[in-house]
């Protein structure tokens, strides 16, 4: 039977022989260690979450991560990774122990045109990649909100999502080879750049996803494609989800690989970021139930893209489907209709409480889970406000609850639990997930232990005390049962 795992509570305040050693260990510049230094690292950068921990390595070199771990295998430090602290379930927040940042680990190794690969460190931030490629005339295509401040080693160990999804997948998708430390201190070096590699166990796939509770990525090699010469956006409006729903089918049927984004929203996250956010604008003269946000990107430089996405509108327009469009024909017009998209977050945020849901359920289920969770939040709150929008195209969705005109937050926020577990219930009776996007860290355990069956569970945490046994790495994240 698997013993407990180290929860990283308790933890005695590490001694001054050990400081050294990992002072030298971590090199010139590599800690930092006053209270003052150190409360950046501890803090979750929303304030939900506030950890603890004695020391913050900040290593240059993979031998330099390698040299710090293997003192924390001798002693029984617990380590929690930090990359951009941009997570939003708490995982790089420590329990104690030390926090590894990677921060100072951010070169780009080697760009490979030809094998149309980036060879990166695990330190280096995401927007910062993406203009490595584009200099490069290619495109990593991951993007998402938190790219000018997260990096490649988180993004990575979260499995990060975004916009472009629907085209090129998740984090998981984009990567062909990974330099990992192991919780021994050992280095394994699987920077490979293959796109076919059948030899045994997929190991570089055991740390994506795996929130720090592994190992510690320390570089990647990363998936490169044509940077697009041709980029359509434009926006729908229609009566009712499922003819959303059908724009969709009709469309990707039409555009296939072209179409890289296809984004939902209601009337009321139009209303909230007019309201709040400075520089948006209602796209359309009148207002409508229903939004589509869809792009298309050809590697082509291809004229005949914006008349054949406007004849697919148009079709749309004619048989009732959709009522009413409109094509970009500026780059500002581009940006401010993904504006209007990016910002919901932040305008709910200034709209007041919000309970959310980051699910994702098959796209056929999409239009009853919504119903029928709409259904559930109204029978508990019957004037609450339902912001859902998201990533229709993978079934990803926000569901996002705003508290109700003239009700306290705090009288909202107390039906929180009951709504999220009726709506998670609901989630995994679809065949759905509970977490699409942003992973377990300290935020979903109980929800990992409610929710994955006990072969899971037990795959899961088989494979945590095979790589972990003393249970250094991350503790109190992913595989921990709740506090
Ligand atoms: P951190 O927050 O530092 O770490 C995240 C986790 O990974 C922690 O458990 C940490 O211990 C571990 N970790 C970090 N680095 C390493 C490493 N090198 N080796 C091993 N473990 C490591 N997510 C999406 O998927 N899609 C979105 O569209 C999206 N939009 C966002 C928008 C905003 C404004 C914000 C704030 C966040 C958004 N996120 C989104 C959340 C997203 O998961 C993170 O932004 C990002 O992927 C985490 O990267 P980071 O560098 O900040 O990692």
């Amino acid at each position: 039977m698997n013993r407990p795992l180290n929860d990283g509570k308790g933890t005695m305040a590490l001694n001054e022989t050990i400081l050294a050693r990992l002072r030298k260990a971590a090199g010139p510049n590599g800690w930092l260690e006053t209270p003052q230094e150190i409360e950046p690292y501890i803090l979750e950068q929303r304030g939900y979450y506030r950890g603890a921990c004695d020391f913050v390595a900040r290593p240059a070199s993979t031998e330099a991560v390698a040299a710090v771990v293997s003192i924390c295998a001798q002693e029984g430090i617990p380590i929690t990774p930090q990359s951009g602290n941009t997570g939003l379930m708490g995982g790089g927040v420590p329990n104690g122990g030390i926090v590894l940042s990677l921060s100072r680990l951010n070169r780009v190794r080697e760009v490979d045109r030809l094998n149309y690969t980036m060879t990166v460190e695990a330190g280096c931030i995401l927007a910062d990649i993406q203009a490595a490629a584009k200099d490069a005339d290619c495109l990593f295509p991951l993007s998402l909100g938190a790219e000018g401040s997260c990096q490649i080693g988180g993004n990575l160990s979260t499995n990060a999502g975004g916009v472009n999804v629907l085209r090129y997948g998740n984090a998981r998708d984009l990567v062909l080879g990974l330099e990992v430390v192991l919780p021994d201190g050992r280095i394994w070096n699987g920077l490979r750049g293959l796109r076919k590699d059948n030899t045994g166990y997929d190991l570089k796939q055991l740390f994506v996803g795996a929130e720090g509770t592994l190992g510690i990525i320390t570089a990647a090699v990363l998936k490169l494609f044509p940077y697009p010469k041709s980029k359509e956006t434009a926006m729908a409006a229609a009566g009712n989800l499922q003819d959303i729903l059908t724009l969709f089918m009709r469309i990707r049927n039409c555009f296939g690989e072209t179409l890289t984004a296809f984004e939902f929203m209601p009337r009321l996250a139009i209303d909230i970021v007019t309201r709040h956010i400075p520089d948006t604008a209602d796209p359309f003269d009148e207002p409508y139930p229903h939004y589509a946000l869809i792009e298309l990107s050809s590697a082509r430089a291809d004229e005949t893209l914006r008349d054949a996405l406007e004849t697919a509108l148009g079709a749309a327009l004619e048989d009732g489907t959709i009522l009413n469009a409109v094509v970009a024909s500026s780059e500002a017009q581009t940006n401010g209709l993904w504006r209007l998209r990016e910002t919901i977050p932040e305008a709910e945020k200034k709209e007041g409480a919000s309970i959310k849901h980051d699910v994702a359920v098959p796209v056929s289920k999409v239009i009853e889970f919504l119903d029928r969770a709409a259904t559930i939040a109204r029978s508990i709150e019957p004037d609450i406000r339902l912001v859902s929008f998201g990533h229709l195209g993978d079934g990803n969705i926000h569901f996002n609850l705003s508290q109700p005109l003239g009700m306290s937050a705090e009288d909202y926020l107390a039906h929180r639990h009951e709504i999220s577990r009726q709506v998670l219930d609901l989630v995994v009776s679809l065949g759905g997930s509970f977490s699409a996007e942003h992973g377990i860290g300290r935020q979903k355990r109980k929800e990992l232990n409610l929710y994955k069956s006990e072969v899971e569970k037990d795959l899961m945490q088989s494979l945590k005390h095979t790589l972990d046994p003393a249970g250094i790495m991350n503790p109190g994240k992913v595989v921990n049962a709740e506090e």
